[in-house]
């Protein structure tokens, strides 16, 4: 499994699937999770409504798939990232969970490239370091990295993008 960082706008990304830091109602929001609804169109509203309606909410480090829409990418992974507020081991264990769901469904949508936002460090104020440190160990420790080719994480502020290299060189 080939790993990746670049600096760019996820939906902007042609892979198999792109991950969305969505929240729990999957109904849209700000940030990342704004601007693959607005640019992926209305197919992918309805989609995580059909999933609402027999799922319900998706909780914190669950992941949830979908059509991509009009956007390059042929699914949207939607997963759901922890707000730090206080933080504590539990957010960092949720937010691991949140890169293992993604893997785990797109192994079974037989999905061979995928591409990750820097999940929670946006409006949810994870501290972008720890962040960074939990996705980059968590994809590598994965334990089914031969049936995914390549994960790619899309940084969108240079913050991130630095941070990434360095701990990726790691
Ligand atoms: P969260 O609620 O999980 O914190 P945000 O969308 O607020 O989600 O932020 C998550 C990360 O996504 C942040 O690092 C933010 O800079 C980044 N981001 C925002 N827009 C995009 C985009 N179009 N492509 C990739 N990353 C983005």
């Amino acid at each position: 499994m080939k790993l990746k960082v670049i600096q760019s706008d996820i939906t902007t990304i042609q892979v198999d699937a792109i991950v969305n830091a969505a929240n729990t109602s999957l109904l849209g929001g700000g940030g990342v999770d704004g601007a693959i609804h607005r640019k992926g169109g209305a197919e992918i509203l309805e989609a995580c409504r059909k999933i609402r309606a027999t799922q319900g909410n998706c909780k914190v480090g669950e992941a949830v798939i979908t059509t991509a829409g009009k956007l390059p990418a042929i699914y949207v992974i939607h997963t759901v990232g922890p707000v730090w507020n206080k933080g504590g081991k539990e957010k960092e264990s949720l937010l691991k969970k949140c890169y293992i769901n993604s893997l785990k469904l797109a192994i079974e949508n037989n999905i061979k490239t995928i591409a990750f936002p820097n999940i929670s460090t946006g409006i949810y104020k994870f501290p972008k370091e720890l962040a960074a440190k939990i996705a980059i160990e968590t994809v590598r420790n994965f334990e089914e990295p031969s049936q995914i080719d390549e994960v790619t994480f899309v940084c969108f502020d240079e913050e991130n993008f630095e941070l990434y290299k360095k701990i990726v060189e790691k």
